[in-house]
């Protein structure tokens, strides 16, 4: 076949294959893949790195005239996030209008039938293509310089047709950074008795969870890779992964749920596309691939492209060890036929050459697809849009009123929606919608619009379907979480609206979204409400600053007004006016009031600078959330590292946090020192000493906050007066393994539960007196009787009405009356337990506050009001 010729040979053809109108240097100067990195891919043991990927494709681009090569920003870390733009050279030529189709598709409005169907004819199918978002995913970027250099150079009619009727957008890593970190290390530790594979997250900040931003956009990579989607307008998205043993390859169709916010079309695609590649592998004697198995289309978090009218593709091809085979004594992979498995593999060795074989035999299959039915695709992209856009069902829209709780988690709401290109409207006036009259300002989001399906996917409640393996089984678990509803992680009133509405509307731009004022310099303090997260980011630049700040420890009124426990007080010092005054907080929302002359009430004094401690066990996403997180608000914290238990913790932390996932073993054995090097004595372990010390410093005066599972951990170090209520899973990870009897009695992977809050209780200063949390696989407590440590409840399940909100929850009755967030006195030191994840993958904002509220209400000391009203 001409794919397997010698590079001169395939350099040959495709110089045939080149038209008149190339300027550019002939392909014959392409240098073959083998030539160019001195390997030959997907050897075993060997991996191109980034750099050199990054070159190539340069290289291709001054070479052929079939490709375009760009860098669109860096990474997290500082790589290049490059783009191959792959067609004919007549497409290329014609880029700008190709792109204009694809956006006019999109936006149906105004376009007749008959100019549609002009710009079917006239336009071409952009299909989007990345590998290794997942850095230990090795073998797809392999792949795809394949893909790339057969796509430049081949001149036969497959990829003819493909370069006539597609426009390849080729992203070689959708994380170059970890692509960076794996495969370095792979290098670096070649020859030793070291780890062989990374041992931390390779994403800086979120790891494997990269793949489960798709809606926050909180990393740079995703905020990249949406531009290129909503850049190009591409007609489908294929996502290169690798996943563990079992069948070889997995192509779409997907397994259930379906999800009624991805159009019909949408799917049959989906189903399309993934037989093609099916097809083409069984052909070629590619054994083992699956279908309609383990991976559903749910949560949004894993998909953008499903509500901007595009099929996602994603293959999932079974991995060695990063580069180095598989071998076994027995065939590899389940050995029966079924239906969704026509071909088991019956080989006993799995290589890295045959992960970039699959991936190149299913790039290719979909690409050729796609091509061969390019009207298809592009009629159809039309159609899922145009159907949005003509929406009559019910709802209408979605009302955001004005009047807020917290501003600035509303613009940040907006501000998401806008980024996935959603419409945003804003009243002029007021008007009614649903029984309710809501006041000008007050912002509408209709359903009837190109990009519709994000915005309900993202604002309407998740009624997950009561799945079970067999009928009274145990639950089928989902791939990922069952509940994504926006306005209830981030603390924003969003009200569905059934019917139609008129009101005096106008669209608003990004830009446009935030709108504030800046205070004036009050005489004695600046007086803010406790319930805006935007006030935590003025609490790290007054530290910075040396301001001191106050939080009211009861209600209080000052000239007339009514203020909530925990109003932040800060008297207005030079540094506090530069801080309240810049731009910056005019925009966050931020609702800065002014204090002439003292009020009357006790509180709480921060304490200046607080130093704050993050255990980030190695590899522990949570962690890796909760550093970006903390930067983002650019608090005064550090890592908590082994080599800190040298000397006195007290002198480096006031407040330490354990994250979910921070296990007992994590800390006391941490990364063994046999098989890590100097580089990560870091996360090496306390052993018991350690532990102790960790304890003493608590008991001593320090503030520990535990989340999640590290719940447990605290209660073990500190013997807590709480136990657990909730059956755990026996094997299977936190979610349970398929039929599990224990989740039979409770099961909830991933939702949105009411809580109700004591917001007198420093822990829940600012909140409301009842709000959903995250809740995914975590635990609920009750309090054991005891005599040394005073415990409080301050978030607990209602005793009465419905605990689900948003996604899947069995067993509520377990729930009722049980507690959530409780802060301790031990000895000295103050600790609170947060059994539900209030910070999950950063995303439940509503919930922040409590997390915040504890690391810094811990060091802090209470002061009489006689003292406060002294204060300047
Ligand atoms: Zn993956």
């Amino acid at each position: 076949m001409v794919r397997w010729l010698t590079a001169a040979a395939v350099g040959a053809l495709a110089t045939i294959g080149m038209t008149a109108q190339a300027t550019r240097p002939l392909p014959s100067a392409v240098q073959p893949p083998e030539t160019f990195f001195g390997i030959r891919i997907g050897a075993d043991g060997e991996l191109a790195r980034y750099p050199r990927i990054v070159e190539y494709l340069a290289h291709l681009s001054q070479t052929s005239s079939r490709v375009k090569f760009e860098e669109l920003g860096k990474t997290t870390m500082g790589n290049p996030y490059v783009i191959a733009t792959i067609s004919s050279p007549e497409n290329l030529a014609n880029l700008p209008r190709l792109m204009e189709i694809n956006r006019r598709l999109t936006d149906p409005r105004g376009l007749s039938e008959a100019e549609a169907a002009r710009l079917v004819e006239e336009g071409r199918a952009f299909y989007f293509v990345y590998g290794t978002i997942h850095s230990t995913e090795v073998g797809n970027t392999q792949s795809l310089i394949e893909i790339a250099h057969r796509l430049a150079t081949d001149g036969g009619p497959e990829v003819k047709e493909i370069l006539d009727n597609v426009v390849v957008l080729l992203v070689p890593s959708q994380n170059p950074d970890g692509q960076v970190l794996v495969v370095d290390h792979w290098y670096k530790t070649k020859g030793t008795s070291l780890t062989r594979v990374y041992p931390d997250l390779y994403h800086k900040y979120v790891g494997h969870d990269d793949n489960r931003d798709w809606f926050m956009f909180t990393q740079k990579e995703t905020r990249l890779a949406v531009g290129i989607q909503n850049k190009y307008k591409p007609v489908i998205t294929h996502d290169m992964h690798q996943k563990g043993g079992g069948a070889r390859i997995f192509v779409p169709p997907y397994d259930d749920p379906y999800d009624p916010n991805i159009h019909p079309i949408l799917a049959q695609e989906m189903t399309g596309v993934g037989q093609a590649m099916a097809t083409a592998l069984v052909a070629q004697n590619k054994a083992g691939v699956e279908f309609l198995s383990t991976y559903d289309l749910w949560a949004p978090a894993r998909q953008y492209m499903v509500y901007h009218g595009q099929p996602r593709i994603l293959t999932e091809i079974a991995s060695v060890n990063l580069a180095d085979p598989i071998v076994d004594s027995a065939p590899i992979g389940p050995q029966e036929a079924r239906w969704n498995f026509p071909l088991p593999y019956r080989g006993t060795e799995w290589h890295l050459r045959q992960i970039v074989d699959y991936g190149n035999i299913v790039a290719f299959a979909g690409m050729a697809h796609v091509a061969k039915y390019r009207r298809a695709f592009l009629e159809n992209f039309y159609k899922v849009h145009a159907d949005w856009v003509n929406r009559k069902a019910a709802p209408y829209a979605f009302v955001i009123p004005e009047v807020q709780r917290d501003l600035f988690e509303t613009y940040e709401l907006l501000d998401i929606l806008r980024t996935a290109d959603v419409e945003v409207h804003k009243a002029r006036s007021a008007f009614h919608a649903g029984s309710t009259q809501y006041a000008p300002g007050s912002w509408v989001i209709k359903l009837a619009q190109p990009n519709g399906a994000f915005a309900k996917t993202m604002l309407e409640r998740q009624r997950y379907p009561d799945l079970r393996l067999y009928p009274g089984g145990p639950p089928k678990p989902p791939y990922d979480v069952t509940g994504h509803t926006l306005g209830m992680l981030m603390g924003v009133q969003v009200d569905q609206i059934e019917q139609p509405f008129d009101a005096d509307l106008v669209d608003v731009t990004k830009a446009e979204l935030r709108g504030g004022s800046t205070p004036s310099k009050p005489p004695w303090a600046y007086v803010v409400p406790p319930e805006s997260n935007a006030a935590f980011l003025a609490v790290a630049k007054l530290q910075a600053a040396n301001v001191p700040i106050f939080r009211a420890a009861t209600r209080f009124t000052s000239a007339g007004r009514d203020f909530a426990p925990g109003t932040w007080i800060v008297p207005a010092v030079p540094g506090a006016d530069r801080i309240f005054g810049a731009a910056e907080f005019a925009a966050s929302g931020l609702p800065v009031q002014g204090a002439a002359s003292p009020v009357s009430v006790d509180a709480y004094r921060l304490k200046p600078g607080t130093r704050i401690g993050l255990w980030r066990v190695a590899n522990n996403m949570p962690g890796g959330w909760m550093k970006w997180l903390f930067e983002q608000y650019g608090f005064n914290h550090r890592v908590v590292a082994s080599t800190d238990f040298a000397g006195e913790l007290s002198s480096l932390y006031d407040t330490i946090v354990l994250p979910d996932g921070t296990t007992r073993n994590g800390i006391v054995r941490g990364l063994d020192p046999q098989r890590h090097d100097k580089a990560w004595t870091w996360a090496y372990g306390i052993g018991d000493g350690g532990w102790k010390k960790l304890a003493d410093w608590v008991r001593g005066g320090g503030t520990l906050v535990a989340i999640g599972s590290a719940v447990e951990t605290a209660r073990d170090l500190l013997d807590l007066p709480i136990e657990k209520v909730l059956p755990e899973p026996s094997a299977g990870g936190r979610r349970g393994g398929s039929g599990d009897s224990a989740t039979l009695r409770f099961y909830c992977p991933g939702s949105l539960l009411q809580n109700e809050f004591n917001p007198s209780h420093p822990v829940a200063f600012g909140m409301p007196a009842s709000w959903p949390v995250f809740f995914e696989s975590d635990q609920a407590y009750r309090l054991r009787p005891g005599f040394d440590i005073a415990s409080e409840v301050v978030a607990r399940y209602p005793a009465k009405g419905p605990i689900l909100q948003s996604g899947w929850l069995l067993g509520e009755d377990l729930l009722r009356d049980q507690a959530n967030v409780v802060a301790f006195r031990v000895g000295r030191g103050y600790v609170v337990t947060m059994g539900s994840q209030v910070d999950f993958r950063a995303q439940p904002r509503a919930t922040f506050k409590l997390l915040f509220n504890a690391m810094f209400h811990g060091p802090s000391t209470r002061v009489s009001a006689a003292e406060l009203a002294g204060l300047k």
